[in-house]
């Protein structure tokens, strides 16, 4: 008998730690992956690309898929919606694909209380320093001022959530952390979720 379903790797930590960086990584170099797409409000990123790096609707929109039970988990991040919606994420899982996700705290915290759990490893990315942070952020050069303030804000209260993790990744030397990284992803695929154990006990006792 073959295992032959999925797993889920999920990735949260301050914006601007590396997480998107990792994610190519995984997507560049493993097979079967698939990263969840998520939907948001917030205005599109030069060089972003709707429906590669997110799906972008309005607040109208979200609202009516919030509505419509569409999400297996949504939250408001810096004042704009953010939601990964269930059915693609179903059908990844079936496929036998891992599947990435890049949720916050919130995000990470409802799909733990979901039955997919125990499927679900967690890392949370983060940079060697604040200071750090805010260089690459400012580096990245994709946000004002303004949300820079508020990302290093939200950021500092993402912390307080490490401790509930399965790994920490401090990011500050890129290529150890891609060798980190994909380490963990190999690890990630041999979660396997209760139904799946109860099968392969039934399949060996009558074998
Ligand atoms: P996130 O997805 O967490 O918001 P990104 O992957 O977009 O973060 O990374 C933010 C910026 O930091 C990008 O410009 C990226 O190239 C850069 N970066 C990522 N990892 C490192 C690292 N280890 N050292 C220096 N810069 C990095
Ligand atoms: P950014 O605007 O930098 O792309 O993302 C901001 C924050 O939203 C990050 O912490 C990211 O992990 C989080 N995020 C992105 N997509 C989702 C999602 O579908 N659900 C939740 N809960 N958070 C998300």
């Amino acid at each position: 008998m073959n295992f032959k379903k999925g797993a889920l790797l999920l990735l949260s930590g301050p914006s601007g730690a590396g997480k998107s960086t990792l994610i190519q990584t995984i997507l560049q170099h493993q097979k079967d992956v698939y990263f969840s797409i998520s939907t948001t409000t917030r205005p599109r990123r030069e060089g972003e690309v709707d429906g590669r790096d997110y799906y972008f609707v309005s607040k109208e929109e979200f609202e009516k898929d919030i509505e419509a039970g569409m999400f297996l988990e949504w939250a408001k991040v810096h004042d704009n919606y953010y939601g990964t919606s269930l059915r693609p994420v179903m059908q990844a899982l079936d496929a036998g694909k891992l599947v990435l996700f890049d949720v916050d705290v919130q995000g990470f915290a409802a799909i733990r209380k979901s039955p997919l759990s125990s499927l679900l490893t967690s890392v949370f990315v983060t940079t060697p320093s604040k200071e750090e942070l805010r260089r690459r952020l400012a580096a990245r050069g994709t946000d004002s001022e303004e949300v820079i303030a508020k990302r290093l804000q939200n950021a500092l209260e993402e912390m307080a959530y490490m401790k509930e993790y399965d790994y920490i990744l401090i990011n500050s030397d890129l290529k150890k952390s891609q060798e980190a990284i994909l380490s963990i992803a190999k690890t990630a695929r041999l979660k396997r979720s209760q139904e799946e154990i109860q099968e392969f006990i039934n399949y060996w006792q009558a074998n």
